[in-house]
């Protein structure tokens, strides 16, 4: 069985990737695909964010499941906004501390459901050796020590932290690191300045110091972040920034005796974990939240009173949970946002049923699972009002239904909205659009994500060297790899 790597290029789009193939700019992934199969639609999971996408990738399985809701949301149980850390803005008022701790500990160990296994703890049941690298999704049967560089601790105060759990191999940068054998020299991609490991180069020196030595385990998911921060800023220089992460790629090509040699020897899965929107320059291509929804009381991040006011707002750029803290809120929140044609949905749930309407379009309509209807999934639904708010199209005597602008909208609106069993509403905005609220980043002019929207949504993949594995994938989405990595590593 050939041991299998996984590249997570974080905001990787199949449109910039094929712009750079034309341009010849990609050599590595131009290999990579020649050498495999490439899909340029694979549907990758919703909220698309870093966090709920990762949780969905390891688990195999939609947020309604494994309970990771987005980057940002509300905890009733905690009484607090939870914030995986999204830019520096909301560290003032949460704390670095609570930050901190969100992503490294309480992510995998309390917030991540027990009910569902990550591909680590799978693996491991089957005999099976994994690695994770600076995949903030690495929940498994080995437990670690933090070890906090001195300015990290005294940021955070010296408050002691929990031990994390991961496979066998195990890095969050130089944050926390399994024993390796030899160990990792020191490098300066670890110091303060690059974040302390959490960079494209740092994993892929780690990966290769794995080979080197001959201690790669049977799955190594491999986590590239730097795409995602530059396309933010520049979406208009997007391939060569894509053009800097495939000159990593270069680099751990080079190690072996030929490229050739790197896919006889090992299966490679390159994907991204979501898309980005260019959001327009103007002012008014931010939703300003507050002013939406003016007249009500919002908590914020480090609220005392979080829980009395009327509402909490928790923002993820392209979508928002909106939480009512008082009976009837949530009407109020959907009546103000069905006059405001910047949000493209509109969504809530009434025990089983799913409802949505939107700012752009008249009309509503609701779904819930198990029904006559069946996607390309083969999920079955009942469907009830107006189709064109979700873009759907009834096929085969209105048995089956198509996704349009918004891929496999069913299982993933149902995903977000059934993640927690308090009642909120969810709101994604239109193409060139974000939200605003207290302490969210912004990005006028820049690239942002978070929406259902097939752009945020659309991920490219190319899995190459497993030609005795090829998958059967007709309509590839994120959530079916762990699927298809078990049955290659295991069968
Ligand atoms: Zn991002």
């Amino acid at each position: 069985v050939k041991k299998v790597i996984f590249f997570m290029i974080d905001s990787f789009m199949p449109d910039v990737l094929e712009k750079c193939l034309k341009e010849g700019k990609v050599p590595a992934l131009a290999f990579f695909m020649k050498k495999g199969m490439y899909w340029n639609e694979c549907t990758t999971v919703f909220p698309t964010m870093t966090a709920s996408v990762d949780c969905s990738l390891i688990t195999g399985e939609y947020p309604d499941k494994h309970k990771i809701p987005a980057l940002i949301w509300y905890s009733p149980e905690e009484k607090r906004i939870i914030n995986y850390i999204n830019g520096g803005l909301p560290l003032l008022p949460m704390g670095i501390t609570n930050c901190a701790k969100n992503v490294l500990c309480a992510l995998n160990d309390e917030h991540l459901s027990k009910e569902v296994k990550t591909i680590f703890e799978t693996l491991e049941d089957q005999g099976r050796t994994s690695g994770s690298i600076n995949l903030i999704a690495h929940r498994s049967y080995h437990k670690y020590k933090l070890k906090l560089p001195f300015l990290l601790r005294l940021a955070t105060r010296f408050t002691p932290f929990n031990d994390v759990t991961g496979p066998e191999i195990f890095t969050m940068g130089s944050l926390v690191r399994s024993k390796l054998n030899p160990p990792l020299p020191w490098s300066w991609d670890e110091s303060l300045f690059r974040y302390y490991g959490l960079n494209d180069a740092f994993a892929v020196r780690f990966l290769t110091h794995l080979i080197r030595y001959q201690i790669l385990p049977d799955f190594t998911m491999v986590y590239l972040p730097e795409n995602d921060h530059q396309v933010h800023l520049h979406p208009e220089r997007a391939c060569e920034i894509l053009a800097k992460v495939d000159t990593h790629l270069q680099k751990f090509l080079n190690q072996f005796s030929s490229w050739d040699e790197a896919v006889e020897q090992y299966l490679f899965i390159l994907t991204g974990d979501h898309g980005q929107t260019t959001i327009g320059k103007s002012e008014n291509h931010n939703i300003d939240l507050e002013g939406l929804l003016t007249g009500m009381q919002i908590a914020t991040y480090g609220d005392k009173t979080i829980g009395k006011n009327d509402l909490v707002i928790a923002n993820n750029e392209r979508m928002t949970y909106i939480y009512p803290m008082k009976p009837h809120a949530d009407d109020e929140v959907i009546a103000r946002c069905k006059k405001e044609p910047r949000i493209d949905l509109i969504a809530w749930k009434e025990s089983d049923w799913v409802h949505v309407c939107s700012g752009k379009l008249p009309g509503m309509c609701r779904f819930r699972r198990g029904g006559e209807i069946r996607d390309i999934y083969g999920a079955d639904w009942a469907v009830e009002g107006d189709l064109q708010l979700l873009d759907l199209s009834l096929e085969s005597e209105g048995q089956t239904v198509r996704f349009g602008e918004f891929p496999d909208v069913f299982s993933r609106l149902y995903g977000a909205l059934y993640s927690q069993d308090i009642p909120f509403v969810v709101l994604t905005a239109a193409p060139g659009y974000e939200f605003k609220s207290a302490y969210a980043p912004t990005h006028l002019g820049g690239g942002s994500h978070g929406s259902i929207h097939i752009k945020d949504s659309t991920i490219p993949l190319i899995i190459s060297g497993g030609n005795d594995h090829l998958p059967a994938f007709k309509e590839p989405r994120l959530v079916d790899l762990k699927g298809y990595i078990l049955q290659v590593l295991c069968n």
